[in-house]
């Protein structure tokens, strides 16, 4: 295949890479049958709001995401499938905007917003974090209207063998007012120009990380990125979702550090279970629910427990905090 068939645009540097997506995006919603009737549908989506004590949660019934709830991530089951994200492999009508010189800027055809955007790398390489948070960070800066975000190999990243992020528009994700409302009642460490803030009673645990310099977040992440592997030594890289957006001048970065990839609700055979599969999305507060029974159902005391369940525990948590007011 010629790689090039793929592009939409061949954007050169003065590009406004905003706007080529917008283009993008109009594109593949009018021509390309899949993402039409699965954007058109989403505007009909029902949806629940709750708000568990400060700590704002939408649930969004989707049928359109059982592929992804739950979808088979053991290496056996990957290896039998042909890699969804690898250029050769994408549907004819699916183009993209490469960016960095290997990454493609995709519509996702199974959105959870609005405006849903899958950015994977050109190469078939493993999902991983440690080598690729710049990008994240670029990402973020360029994509503006967006927050870019990344589910680790275990923790919800539906294709963990090829390396990808997503991105959604701003306003949707609960924890962006969230975290702008309960910023300055949080525990807060100093990493040169990083402000480091800590969420112990979210619901889930979150480390939030400000500022405007990539140096500075780059450093402070590798920093935290250590802290959290020396706690799950046996994890390729250590269970974590991430958010990430620009905010005026600066970016802002949340962390949930993880203990499991699925809840017991997911495995229940009985009334107890619940088709979902938590990540990045349901971490910044937007419960997905394939199933009509589930998006009846799901109580705040549900929602209570599965955050209990996979998010990083108390002692793992303090330690983390005390290890990060360490960091010099
Ligand atoms: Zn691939």
């Amino acid at each position: 295949m010629n790689l090039e068939e793929k592009f939409f645009y061949m954007p050169d540097t003065n590009d406004n890479i905003s706007f080529l997506t917008e283009q993008l995006f109009a594109q593949q919603t009018s021509s390309w049958q899949l993402a039409a009737t699965n954007y058109k549908g989403l505007e009909k989506t029902l949806v629940r709001e709750l708000n568990i004590g400060g700590a704002h949660i939408i649930i969004q019934f989707n049928p359109e995401r059982i592929l992804s709830s739950v979808a088979e991530i053991d290496e056996k089951s990957i290896s039998k499938r042909k890699c969804f994200l690898c250029p050769q492999n994408l549907p004819a009508e699916q183009q993209g905007i490469p960016i960095y010189g290997d990454f493609l800027i995709l519509v996702n055809p199974y959105p959870v917003f609005q405006k849903h955007l899958t950015i994977a790398k050109m190469q078939h390489t493993k999902q991983s974090i440690a080598q690729n948070i710049g990008t994240m960070l670029d990402l973020s800066a360029t994509l503006t209207d967006y927050i870019v975000f990344y589910n680790g190999p275990r923790c919800g990243a539906s294709a963990p063998d090829h390396l990808h992020f997503q991105a959604g528009n701003k306003g949707f994700l609960p924890v962006e007012k969230d975290f702008a409302e309960m910023k300055n009642r949080l525990q807060i460490a100093k990493y040169k120009s990083v402000e480091i803030s800590f969420a112990a009673d979210y619901l889930r645990r979150m480390i939030s990380l400000q500022s405007n310099s990539k140096n500075d977040l780059l450093e402070a992440f590798a920093k935290i990125y250590d802290t959290l592997s020396t706690l799950q030594p046996h994890e390729q890289e250590p269970m974590l979702n991430i958010l990430c957006y620009a905010d005026n001048d600066s970016w802002i970065m949340h962390i949930f550090p993880r203990t499991k990839h699925r809840p017991t609700q997911c495995s229940a055979t009985d009334a107890n279970k619940f088709q979902i599969s938590p990540a990045s999305v349901e971490f910044g507060g937007v419960f997905i629910t394939p199933r009509d029974k589930d998006f009846q159902k799901l109580t705040t005391e549900d929602i209570i427990d599965i955050f209990d369940q996979i998010t990083t525990d108390k002692t793992d948590f303090e330690k983390i905090i005390h290890e990060i007011n360490q960091i010099k």
